[in-house]
C-alpha cells in the first residue's frame, strides 16, 4: 500500500480570458471550488491507480476539513490518520489558470503545516511499500515521519515541490527524489532549466546513498531518471488537448508510487505516470482530473 503524507487545500480556480501580468486587474467570469493539496491529489492518483492508500496530514474543524475528508474517503482513501485540528483552517490555494492551462498557484498551507510526524506513523503500516511526501508539509515533521523505523522499511518517496531550499536537508532521508525541471534547476543551482536527459546527469550530484534515485518530470517531453551508474528517459504520450497541468505533476507522483508499490521497475513505472499525467492533462481540475487504472491501462496497451 502507499502511505501519503502531506497537504490538503481547499482550491478555488479562476480562469482567467486573457494572459495577465503583476499590477493588472482582471475581470473572472469563471471560477470553481475543488479539493486538492499535493498531498490529496497524490493520494487520489494512487488510489485511483489500484494501490490501497492511507492519507496523513491535517485539515481545519471547519467545513473545508469536512469536504476535504469526505472527498478522500469516497476515492476509498483511508482517512482514519488524519488529524482535525480545532482553531486551525484548513489549508486554501488560489489557482490562476490562463487561456492554453499554463496556471500559477498561491497556498496558504494553514492547518497543513501543524500536521505532525506521530499521527503520520500511525498510517505506515505492515503492509506499506511506499511512503510519499511533498513540501506543503512542515520539513521536520517529514524528516522525523522519514527517519522513523516503520518509513525505513518502506521506499520513502519525496516529491521536493514546491521547491523551498531547506527541503534540501531531506534528500539524505528518501530513497527517491522527484522534481519538475524548474525545481531540479533551483536545488542545483543551475543558471536554466534542463532540457536533455545529458543536463540531468548532474542530478547525480543529489545521490548520498546506493540505491537511491532522482527522478525529474519534463513537461511535455516526459521524464527521467538517475539513480547510481543508469539513467533511463521516458517519452511522453501525446495528451488529446491541454486543458489544465495543474495537477499533472501531482498525477505523475501518485501513479509513480502506486506502480513502485505494485513492484514495477522504475522504466516501467515513469512510462505508465507518463500516460497517467498526459490523460489529467486533457482534463479540468487537479484531484478531479485524475485517471483510473483502466483509462491508463487503455492509452498503454498493458
Ligand atoms: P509540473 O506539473 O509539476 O510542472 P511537468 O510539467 O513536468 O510537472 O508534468 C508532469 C508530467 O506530466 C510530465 O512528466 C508528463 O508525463 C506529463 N505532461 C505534462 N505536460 C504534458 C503535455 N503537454 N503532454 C503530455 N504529457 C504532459
Amino acid at each position: 500500500s502507499v502511505s501519503v503524507f502531506g497537504s490538503l487545500n481547499l482550491d478555488v480556480a479562476l480562469r482567467l480570458p486573457s494572459r495577465a501580468g503583476w499590477g493588472q486587474t482582471v475581470l473572472v467570469a469563471q471560477s470553481a471550488r475543488a479539493v486538492g493539496g499535493k498531498g490529496l491529489n497524490q493520494a487520489v492518483a494512487a488510489a485511483r491507480f489500484g494501490s490501497a492508500t492511507r492519507m496523513a496530514g491535517a485539515v481545519g474543524a471547519d467545513a473545508a476539513g469536512t469536504l476535504l475528508v469526505e472527498a478522500l474517503a469516497a476515492e476509498g482513501v483511508d482517512t482514519a490518520h488524519l488529524e482535525i485540528l480545532e482553531g486551525q483552517d484548513s489549508g486554501r490555494a488560489t489557482i490562476l489558470i490562463e487561456p492554453g492551462g499554463d496556471n500559477m498557484i498561491a497556498v496558504e498551507p494553514a492547518a497543513n503545516l501543524a500536521a505532525g510526524a506521530q499521527r503520520a506513523r500511525g498510517a505506515i503500516q505492515a503492509d506499506t511499500r511506499v511512503v510519499l511526501a511533498q513540501l506543503e508539509s512542515d520539513v521536520d515533521a517529514i524528516a522525523a515521519l522519514f527517519a522513523s523505523p516503520e518509513a525505513a522499511a518502506a521506499c520513502r518517496i519525496l516529491n521536493a515541490a514546491p521547491a523551498r531550499p531547506e527541503g534540501a536537508r531531506l534528500f539524505d532521508l528518501c530513497d527517491m527524489l522527484i522534481f519538475n525541471q524548474s525545481e531540479f534547476a533551483a536545488y542545483l543551482q543551475l543558471d536554466r532549466e534542463p532540457a536533455s536527459l545529458d543536463e540531468l546527469i548532474a542530478g547525480r550530484r543529489l545521490l548520498t546513498r546506493p540505491g537511491q534515485v532522482v527522478v525529474v518530470t519534463l513537461g511535455a517531453l516526459g521524464s527521467a531518471a538517475v539513480w547510481a551508474d543508469r539513467e533511463v528517459f521516458a517519452p511522453a504520450f501525446a495528451a488529446a488537448a491541454v486543458v489544465d497541468t495543474s495537477g499533472a505533476g501531482d498525477c505523475f507522483c501518485g501513479v509513480l508510487a502506486a506502480c513502485i508499490d505494485q513492484g514495477m521497475g522504475i522504466a516501467e513505472a515513469l512510462r505508465l505516470a507518463n500516460a497517467a499525467a498526459s490523460l489529467s492533462v486533457g482534463r479540468s481540475g487537479a484531484a478531479r482530473s485524475m485517471p483510473s487504472r483502466a483509462q491508463v491501462e487503455a492509452l498503454t496497451g498493458a
